[in-house]
């Protein structure tokens, strides 16, 4: 079954021009059509198509907007093909705010568009599970059943190729994985240290919870007070991708109340795409009349790990000989443009050698829920990624996002490699020798 324009209310199907209430129309005129984002853009790269490059992604977005162009399910395609990695922002020397125009077109697309029954289900599955740590925890169970009857192998051999391909994605379950620690909100008599939160998301909670675990023993042992969050919900990154902005902005408030009143000086979150949605909390609230204040505060304590442990004091004595790569998690690195203090990090760790990779912060194809909804091209990225990681000749690629852990590992395991996938935090922890440590093999 295919896809078409939707009916929309007055029957007709959605009408040229009506994106310019979406997209930031005035954003789209920051492009001066240079060109000099294409070999950053990671379907560009592969497809060599101006359609699946940032410039005519933005050209297809101009012309919706100006009633050049009708929704169809070409237009669709390019759009979708988009990993919002955010590449091009880091390449664009005109500042053009790509993240924001693509988000918008993507409510758009959704609002105005009738995907076919099978992307609906799909869509409906990921939006009704992914965020809610609980349901996904239910929907694993039989996983880890299969799991301890040593079954995966099998049911990998014998299942369909489009659920071989979520199967592949997950880590073998571990019950003795640690959970994040308990722990009060802090007060002014807590103790000296910087206070922190730990921001734990929601599909990482379940699939990768030492990242969050790790995070917060690392912080500590750095000198760092841990808060610990009750009440906070996924931060909204899926709804962004997938263009459900009303749940986004819902999520944010929720998260925004909880976090300007913890008391944290800054806000962290093992994984950085959680993080980098948090830093966009002001921009995504800016017309919100309770939050928008709040919203900004929230925004401008967001940093990461690495960051917060080069400003801490030293807590690694040990040596552990390694040689290990890091990859750039998109989000880290071009959304909150972080690249220096993980790899600072890592060469500052005893007897670790860092081995720099090629194309390091090109994306893997782990993009949120991109990996699910665009299989073959989000493969054909972590094929790449995994070339350049091999090419190393390293023990451990670590990263500081749960998606990218999990996307390298099922194309390396796929290959027999050897190579360890880690998320930081759990390299840290590994490195130290007094944590859990584990990582996506
Ligand atoms: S966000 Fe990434 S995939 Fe999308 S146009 Fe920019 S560089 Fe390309
Ligand atoms: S997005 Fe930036 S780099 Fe790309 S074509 Fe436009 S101005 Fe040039």
């Amino acid at each position: 079954m295919g896809s078409a324009p939707r009916a929309n209310q007055a029957g007709g199907s959605a009408s040229p021009g009506a994106i310019r209430d979406v997209v930031d129309y005035e954003l789209l005129f920051d492009c001066v059509h240079c060109g000099l984002c294409l070999e950053a853009c990671p379907t560009y790269t592969l497809n060599r198509a101006e359609m699946d490059s940032p410039r005519g992604r933005i050209y297809l977005m101009k012309a919706l907007a100006q009633g050049a162009l009708e929704l169809d399910a070409d237009v669709v395609r390019h759009l979708d093909l988009c990993l919002e990695c955010r590449g091009c922002e880091t390449a664009c020397p005109s500042g053009v705010r790509y993240g924001q125009l693509i988000e918008k077109a993507r409510v758009y697309v959704e609002r105005n568009w009738r995907r076919s029954l099978r992307e609906r289900i799909r869509n409906r599955l990921i939006g009704e599970i992914f965020p809610y740590p609980r349901r996904l925890d239910w929907l694993l169970m039989p996983m880890r059943l299969v799991d301890a009857l040593g079954l995966r192998g099998t049911l990998e051999r014998l299942a369909p190729a489009a659920l071989r391909n979520w199967i592949e994605l997950l880590p073998a379950a571990r019950a003795d994985a640690p959970r994040f620690p308990r722990a009060a909100a802090v007060h002014e008599d807590d103790g000296p240290g910087k206070a922190v939160a730990v921001h734990e998301g929601c599909v990482a909670q379940i699939l990768t919870p030492s990242e969050n675990a790790n995070s917060a023993r690392a912080l500590e042992a750095a000198g760092y007070r841990v808060v610990r969050l009750e009440r906070t919900v996924c931060c909204g990154a899926l709804d962004i991708h997938n263009g459900n902005r009303k749940r986004a902005l819902a999520f944010a408030r929720q998260n925004v109340r909880e976090l300007s009143r913890c008391g944290a000086e800054a806000i962290v979150s093992a994984a950085s795409g959680c993080s980098a949605v948090i830093a966009s909390y002001g921009e995504l609230l800016r017309e919100d009349p309770v939050w928008a204040t709040a919203a900004r505060e929230v925004s401008s304590r967001v940093t990461d790990l690495s960051s917060l442990m080069i400003a801490g004091r030293t807590p690694f004595t040990r040596e552990f000989v390694a040689k290990v790569t890091y990859h750039d998690s998109c989000h880290l690195a071009h959304g909150l443009g972080i690249r220096e203090a993980p790899r600072a990090l890592l060469r500052s760790l005893p007897g670790v050698t860092l081995v720099e990779l090629a194309e390091a912060d090109l994306c893997c194809g782990s993009a949120g829920s991109y990996n699910l909804t665009e299989p073959e091209m989000a493969r054909a990225l972590a094929a790449r990624k995994a070339d350049n990681v091999v090419a190393t000749g390293v023990d451990y690629v670590i990263l500081s996002n749960p998606g990218c852990e999990l996307q390298i590992a099922a194309e390396l395991r796929r290959r027999g490699s050897k190579i360890r996938v880690m998320h930081l935090a759990d390299f840290l922890a590994l490195a130290a020798g007094g944590g859990e440590a584990r990582g996506a093999r």
